[in-house]
């Protein structure tokens, strides 16, 4: 097939079965897909009326697929990093119900440059207010897998520490699931899909797990859900059902291959079996439950033969960061450097999350026919010389920054380090104004200098 692009002179980290580098490679695109890859000589000679992007020098890697994230939670930057725990659960954030749509769309903008900038080809968003923020993602050139929060506890109440269930507010949030997929599922030949996305065990009732699992097979679509995220939802499960989180979601018929279980980060005894037994993929936030003090048992996981892939969650949407986040934490945690090594977690952040989104098939390596979604790094700063192998390297001493060219779809998104598809300047100060507004409304933050109780 004729190619209508060529980038040449890389070396190409394929992820692909035999995990293949290729040192001044080249990588021929038509359209949207990979037609070709290969020597760099075999490559152009093939393809000699194609335009020529020179990558020489540069790493040319498959985009990560970045398993959760909650783009508008960017709004939490900076003061709801040190209150600990999820937001969700804490009542003095400004988020949720609290953001109105416009906010929401408002931070998605944010996360979603931060992801795109820094190599996110494919985001797994899932918050209130879903129809305004794939929006959002959509004018960025994301690839998104998106999902409405589905819950029908109070979040009000369960801050105050009770579950109170609202069938009609769990019926109202899975009806915006439903009017999501139905408006905007398949978007752009696939370049936008949708999730459906029970928020939680604990704040989804049975019922409402119950409907979550029916609209993901009406519409044949996977789901999202937090689990075991916290030791208060694993304790509200068993107190509610008498079992542990994960096998209440079994019970239900809800593990599978089309489930990402986000965190599990406190399985109770045979959890991890279920989880792994079931197909069921693991997305593990290295970043985020580190800083909470936590962190997923993924070498059992991993021994058990789940698939794990990564998100960043409400943090900065890094994933250079949370790949060698993972490397490290996951050591930490199965007290040595055994299991995991670099490549791991770079699959992790790549072909296995793709898995995890059911495309592996088409995303998460750089293979013929697979699609032309690509990251570019620069391979030249002092702080990664010297580069004699360029996969552990960026694992052990790259920077997001280093992150050069991004495509999505055979499409550049951001050149040079500079998104092409937005102003980022007017998302930045838009963002900084409203999150001023935000939180001083709720009586968490004054400018500096301005006296009175400061946590700036
Ligand atoms: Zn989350």
């Amino acid at each position: 097939m004729t190619a209508d692009k060529v980038i040449t002179g890389a070396t190409v980290v394929t992820v692909d079965d035999k995990r293949t580098v290729i040192r001044d490679g080249a990588v021929a695109i038509s359209g949207r897909h990979i037609v070709a890859v290969g020597p760099r000589a075999e490559i152009e000679a093939a393809h000699p009326g194609a335009e020529r992007v020179d990558a020489t020098g540069q790493m040319l890697l498959p985009g990560f697929v970045n398993l959760h994230v909650h783009c508008a939670l960017a709004v939490t930057r900076g003061l709801g990093d040190d209150l600990g725990g999820a937001p969700v659960y804490r009542k003095d954030i400004p988020q949720g119900v609290l953001l109105s749509p416009a906010d929401t769309s408002t931070f998605t903008s944010l996360g979603g440059l931060q992801a795109l900038k820094f190599g996110s080809t494919t985001v797994v968003e899932n918050y209130i207010h879903a129809q305004t923020n794939v929006a959002a993602l959509d004018e960025l050139g994301l690839r998104a897998v998106v999902s409405e929060r589905v819950h029908d506890a109070d979040l009000f109440s369960v801050r105050d520490g009770e579950y109170v269930y609202d069938a009609d507010m769990g019926k109202r949030l899975l009806e915006a699931n439903a009017q999501l997929i139905e408006d905007w599922h398949g978007h752009d030949e696939g370049r936008i899909t949708c999730h459906v996305g029970p928020h939680g065990p604990d704040t989804a009732s049975t019922a409402l797990l119950e409907r979550a699992g029916e609209l993901a097979d009406q519409y044949d679509v996977g789901m999202f859900i937090h689990l075991a995220q916290t030791k208060g939802e694993v304790a509200q499960v068993r107190g509610r059902t008498g079992t542990s989180s994960v096998r209440h979601l079994a019970d239900l018929g809800l593990l599978g291959p089309r489930l990402i279980a986000g965190h599990c980060a406190f399985l109770e005894d045979g959890d991890a079996e279920l989880l792994a037994e079931s197909g069921t993929n693991v997305c593990q936030m290295p970043v985020v439950n580190a800083k909470s003090g936590w962190i997923a048992p993924v070498a059992e996981l991993r021994r058990l033969g789940a698939n794990v892939g990564l998100g960043t969650d409400h943090m900065v949407h890094d994933m250079v960061e949370a790949i060698r986040f993972a490397l490290c934490v996951n050591r930490v945690s199965d007290g040595g450097p055994q299991h995991i090594a670099a490549m791991d977690v770079l699959e992790m952040a790549t072909i296995r999350g793709a898995q995890a989104i059911g495309r592996a098939h088409e995303l998460g390596s750089i293979e013929a026919g697979k699609l032309a979604d690509l990251v570019l790094v620069d391979l030249d700063g002092a702080h990664l010389a010297p580069v004699l192998d360029p996969v552990a390297n960026l694992v052990y001493a790259g920077q997001s920054s280093d992150i050069h060219s991004v495509m999505v779809g055979g499409k550049f998104v951001v050149r040079d380090r500079e998104a092409l598809t937005v102003d980022e300047q007017a998302i930045v100060e838009r963002a900084q104004h409203r999150a001023e507004e935000l939180w001083r409304s709720i009586g968490g933050w004054r400018p500096a200098g301005v006296a009175g109780d400061c946590r700036c």
